[in-house]
């Protein structure tokens, strides 16, 4: 869901996301459940709260911020949020398998 979200966000934002990344914005998961992942992106200045839900085929997403409440766009935090995701995920992923080599 998440990848199939991150390929529907136009390239700047997209862009600006990954930019964010480098700057050190921080991903703040309140809520992950089923289809749903909430939280809150802060870039040290500003904190914006990020709705990702597993609807129709690859999700839906709202932002707080102006880009995405005036434009209806998916912005750079819906990106950030969702490439934060997955970054996790992979992560839990990896060291699972690094506890199960260990097991052998
Ligand atoms: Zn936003």
């Amino acid at each position: 869901m998440l990848r199939r979200l991150l390929g529907r966000i136009e390239d700047g934002r997209f862009g600006r996301a990954l930019a964010g990344m480098q700057a050190g914005w921080q991903w703040e998961c309140k809520n992950r459940e089923a289809g749903l992942v909430e939280g809150f992106v802060r870039d040290g200045i500003k904190e914006r709260m990020v709705v990702i839900e597993r609807r129709g085929r690859g999700g839906a997403a709202r932002c707080s911020c102006e880009d995405a409440v005036k434009r209806g766009v998916l912005c750079k935090h819906v990106a950030f949020a969702a490439m934060s995701e997955l970054g996790l995920a992979a992560a839990a992923r990896s060291k699972h398998r690094q506890l199960e080599e260990l097991g052998r």
